[in-house]
């Protein structure tokens, strides 16, 4: 399903150039709850914005559905963006758009019609459990509420991966939970494809079927959660 070859990524040039990722390999099979953990500056900021080319790596490839990104026209890679939701620590709301307008944003952007997009977030609202706050703006609302939203305006186009970075960091333990047992949901209703960095353990251990170790730029462990972290 997501396939990265070799990816390396430098920030900057000459003395200041800082090795992000380098000739990191790394596949992710349709369906499963991925997650990648590290500690701070070891990369997985970097390798989740490499996956739907926020960043562009500086050398390497990435391969979603089939499809080499980085060889991809900037027309046909915004369509193919739209298959790639993400959700960010701080939510990265409209904060002068109420929640039902938050959650359409990406479907007037695609030009959707009015009545489908109606029906959808409508749809969306019920799944994140938001029905009654449709109507208020980002600060009004707690943190798991916000990031319900974006949640919702993640999925509002039918993505086939979901792409989630510290999703829970900016939340406590009880608004994480809350918000894990949403992902999963999804996972496990849609089939949807999770990618998630962390550097919490506990958010690995409660929903990643597999996880990556990340340090330095690089994979250095990796295998299902159970294994990788419950060696005697
Ligand atoms: P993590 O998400 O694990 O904290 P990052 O991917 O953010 O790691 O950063 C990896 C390395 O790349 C760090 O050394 C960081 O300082 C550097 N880095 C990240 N973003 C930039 C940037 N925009 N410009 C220069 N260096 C950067
Ligand atoms: P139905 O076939 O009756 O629409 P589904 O369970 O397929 O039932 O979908 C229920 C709702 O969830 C619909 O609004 C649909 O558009 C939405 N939906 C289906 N797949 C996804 C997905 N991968 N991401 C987000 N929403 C989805």
């Amino acid at each position: 399903m997501i396939e990265l070859k070799e990816l390396t990524k430098v920030y900057g040039k000459g003395s200041k150039a800082a090795t992000a990722l380098s000739g990191l390999n790394l596949s992710i099979q349709k369906g499963e709850i991925f997650g990648v953990i590290g500690h701070s500056g070891a990369g997985k900021s970097t390798l989740i914005r490499c996956i739907n080319l926020l960043e562009r790596p500086t050398k390497g490839e990435v391969w979603v559905d089939g499809v080499e990104l980085t060889s991809l026209s900037q027309g046909q890679l915004q369509e193919k963006r739209r298959k790639i939701g993400m959700i960010f620590q701080h939510f990265n709301l409209l904060s002068s758009a109420t929640v039902y307008d938050n959650i359409a944003f990406p479907l007037r952007l695609a030009g959707t019609p009015k009545a489908d997009i109606e029906r959808k977030v409508k749809d969306l609202l019920v799944l994140v459990g938001l029905e009654q706050h449709r109507n208020k703006y980002p600060a009004q609302l707690s943190g798991g509420q916000k990031q319900r939203v974006g949640v919702a305006r993640a999925l509002a186009s039918d993505p086939d991966v979901l792409l989630c970075d510290e999703a829970t960091s900016a939340l406590d333990p009880q608004t994480t939970d809350s918000i894990l047992r949403l992902l999963l949901d999804i996972n496990r209703k849609f089939h949807l494809t999770i990618v998630l960095i962390t550097h919490e353990m506990h958010v690995i251990q409660s929903i990643c079927d597999r996880v990556a170790v990340i340090h330095g730029g690089g994979i250095v462990e990796q295998g299902e959660v159970a294994e990788v972290f419950l060696k005697p």
